[in-house]
């Protein structure tokens, strides 16, 4: 399926594959964050947030596509490339330019991480981030506001999954459709 899925990508992106192929050449060698996490499947516009709270604690993992983030997917080329590459790396590793809380919970980030992950052929990347969330007041977690869209312009859907202890749900979030109801959830 996922093998059916990436072919139909290609497919569909013909123009974007001459152009990253010729890059890709030069650029085989890849980064060690590879290591940790395999790129998968995935579609240009469309990222995918999870979204688990515990307690007071919640886990958010963001996957989004190169494109999505950057407007290109392989690798830098030059320094304007790779400022742009740093660029969004610290814009993700901020919760804030990805959803925002209700202040009344009361939540801190204690850590939040960011990689970008190249696929063996530097044909497509997506970016990784993680973040670890404490909230001092968690039943005040009624909603989530999503930000993501109005800082990166490309990206134009998120599917977001929501686990908590009593109930999980995957809503298809969107520029005209950015509130996640949490009511319930835990
Ligand atoms: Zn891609």
């Amino acid at each position: 399926m996922y093998h059916l899925l990436f072919l139909l990508l290609l497919v569909t992106h013909p123009l974007s594959i001459v152009a990253d192929d010729k890059i890709g050449h030069t650029t085989l060698n890849n980064d060690i964050v590879a290591e940790h996490h395999h790129l998968g499947v995935h579609e240009h516009g469309r990222g995918s947030l999870n979204f688990a709270i515990e307690g007071d604690r919640i886990s958010i993992e963001l996957i989004s596509s190169a494109a999505d983030i950057l407007g290109f997917e392989h690798k830098a080329q030059t320094r304007i490339q790779t400022l742009a590459v740093d660029n969004a790396k610290m814009k993700l590793k901020d919760i804030s330019n990805i959803i925002l809380l209700p202040s009344a919970a009361s939540c801190k980030v204690d850590q939040s991480a960011v990689d970008l992950i190249y696929d063996h052929n530097a044909l497509h990347s997506e970016f990784l981030a993680i973040y670890d969330i404490t909230c001092e007041v968690p039943e005040k977690l009624v909603k989530i506001d999503i930000s993501y869209f109005e800082i990166f312009e490309d990206a134009k859907k998120l599917t977001v999954n929501v686990v908590g202890s009593k109930l999980q749900k995957k809503i298809e979030a969107n520029r005209g459709l950015t509130e996640i109801d949490l009511e319930g959830i835990s």
